[in-house]
């Protein structure tokens, strides 16, 4: 590793008065620190790159004759692990609720020491949808069209109720046994990757569960942030980059907690902050991750989570990673891109974020009647802004979440929207993502509870009534929604133009939106009709776009088009063209 100083915590009662050794050629032993709890030790080793894999005890020296051994692993790495290459333009998310798409092992719905038990009739129990079951299903999503998994987290999260979501860890080293074993993890990476597929891996680093191992005895007691008073974050992240906010608020954002079953990590305990950075390293290492999106991106300390993505980006330069920088507006969200050019000189170093500026925006366009500022140039709008991002290709776009309302009832259960929503998120900058039942227009109110939105995946569990992986077990209507978001996704996955060409847009105009994306040889052009009636296009103002194209490819239609310099469009649809000469 380029960084070669390796932290271990070391748990055990009234350990911290032993003394400790090591003896291993190329491992130094260079700091022992007590903190306040007896029953904890940090031993900082440094790995000289002339150690070998190998396994060296490590003996704590508790009295005059009594000691304890620990025998400590130092792995090999993989040929080719620091060069791997990560999440990009080229490839398409989907996205997964780990307890809710298939349950491919019944006999880990309930495990011993893990305190709630499996209830499907609970919108808000375990499921068990578990890792064997998304493995099962790669080929399924890699036949649908993407190419990229993120699955919400799978470590043990040991809370008595609400446990399923996996955002209350109580261990960050350990798959939670009713998702399976940290193997299976290793195991559905690389099925993945045989399959060229890539796996990213969800990661939280503003806060535990309130059952994590630690609460009960904590190595300091500045290891979490703690008030006289239960104190909840006030959720708004733009006090971490306005400056006009009060300390007060700002304090209460980053240290407040974002639920009461939800400690707040101090990420400014270096200690915290080197264990956190180590267990992220440790995970792309051992699994082969191909990226990390993370949690709250802007609840933990900022400064923290700037050492956090250098530290990983050092060692694996070419890796991606995602930032939840849940916020409306652009600005704000740019803040976060790396190299920004923000007034207080704050550089992030995370790669890529989350367009949620353009979900909203999804969310009313193919909505509203049009008008000067209402419709399709919500789009737009969102769009003329990219002048604040320092990577416009490197930033996600979604329709929906694992967080929101549902895509189909977003757009009013019409598959028309459905249809436009697909063919803007799969031509439009940056890399698309779709969330699980998408492809068969899943429904699902935020107002009726998370539980609604995160529906299983029918078929995922063995008695199920309808089995929607496979074309048989659809209706029409999700058959027509399945092969329409199958050939846009497919097609984009070949079209280099789409991935990462330059974007031209003019401004809606009568309820069309027209845009390109081109680069020195190859333009495609893609035209959004939001009005309740079919429209002939006179192309001539598009002249800068197409050039001296004169012919297309109509990849929706799949048929070709001899004349473009009119173009006839259904109401309320997408066009997609590959020009041609
Ligand atoms: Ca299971």
């Amino acid at each position: 590793m380029k960084n070669t100083s390796l932290q271990l915590l070391v748990h055990a009662k009234d350990i911290s008065s032993a003394k400790v050794s090591l003896i291993y050629p190329g491992v130094e032993l260079k700091q022992v620190t007590a903190v306040e709890s007896p029953n904890y030790l940090f031993l900082t080793l440094n790995i000289s790159p002339l150690a070998k894999a190998g396994t060296f005890p490590i003996e704590f020296k508790t009295g005059k004759k009594s000691s304890i051994i620990y025998n400590y692993e130092l792995k090999a790495r993989k040929a080719g692990s620091a060069e791997r290459t990560g999440f990009n333009t080229s490839d398409a998310f989907y996205l997964i609720m780990s307890d809710r798409f298939c349950n491919a092992d019944t006999s880990n719905d309930n495990m011993p020491g893990m305190t709630e038990k499996a209830n499907r009739s609970n919108p808000d129990g375990r499921h068990g949808g578990d890792l064997k079951g998304i493995e099962s299903k790669l080929s399924y999503i890699s036949d649908l069209g993407f190419t990229t998994v993120w699955m919400t987290p799978f470590l043990e999260n040991n809370q008595k109720v609400y446990s399923y979501h996996g955002y209350s860890i109580t261990d960050f080293y350990k798959t939670d046994p009713r998702f399976g074993t940290n193997e299976d993890f290793f195991h559905l990476v690389n099925t993945a990757h045989n399959l060229k597929m890539k796996v990213v891996m969800d990661m939280v680093f503003n806060h535990c569960g309130s059952f994590h191992w630690w609460i009960n005895d904590l190595p300091a007691k500045d290891w979490i942030n703690q008030w006289n008073e239960f104190t909840r974050t006030n959720y708004h992240a733009s006090t971490v980059m306005d400056y006009h906010a009060s300390a007060n608020d700002r304090d209460k954002m980053v240290r407040g907690w974002f639920d009461n079953t939800m400690p707040d990590l101090n990420q400014n305990n270096p200690l915290m902050a080197t264990y956190l950075i180590q267990n992220t390293i440790w995970w792309v290492e051992a699994a082969g991750l191909d990226g990390i999106r993370v949690d709250t991106y802007p609840y933990p300390c900022k400064y923290f989570m700037a050492t956090w993505a250098k530290s990983v980006m050092d060692e694996y330069p070419n890796l991606n990673i995602v930032g939840e920088v849940w916020m409306a507006k652009t600005s704000l969200v740019a803040y976060y891109q790396q190299d920004a050019p923000n007034r207080d000189g704050y550089n992030s170093h995370l790669p890529s974020v989350f367009d949620f500026p353009m979900f909203y925006a999804i969310g009313s366009a193919f909505n509203e009647n049009e008008s000067w500022d209402k419709g399709l140039v919500q789009l737009y709008d969102v769009l003329s802004e990219d002048f604040l991002y320092t990577n416009t290709d490197n930033i996600i776009v979604f329709a929906n979440n694992h967080d929101t309302e549902r895509g189909f009832s977003i757009m009013k259960e019409d598959i028309r929207k459905y249809k436009m929503m697909v063919a803007f998120l799969f031509t439009i900058r940056g890399i698309p993502l779709m969330y699980y039942g998408d492809e068969i227009l899943i429904t699902g109110k935020k107002d009726k509870g998370d539980g609604d939105i995160r529906k299983d995946f029918p078929g995922g569990w063995a008695d199920d009534k309808m089995n929607a992986f496979s074309s048989s077990g659809r209706t029409n209507e999700q058959n027509e929604a399945f092969n329409y978001l199958q050939r846009i996704a497919k097609w984009r996955s070949n079209k280099t133009v789409v991935q990462n060409g330059k974007l031209l847009h003019y401004l809606p105009e009568d309820g069309i939106y027209v845009y390109f994306r081109y680069n020195d040889n190859e333009s495609v052009m893609v035209v959004l009709n939001n009005n309740e009636s079919p429209k002939d296009i006179k192309t001539a103002r598009f002249a800068e776009g197409i050039k001296d194209f004169t012919k297309a490819r109509d990849i929706i239609n799949n048929k070709n088009i001899e004349n473009i310099s009119t173009i006839n469009i259904p109401a309320k649809s997408a066009l997609i063209f590959e020009l041609k000469k």
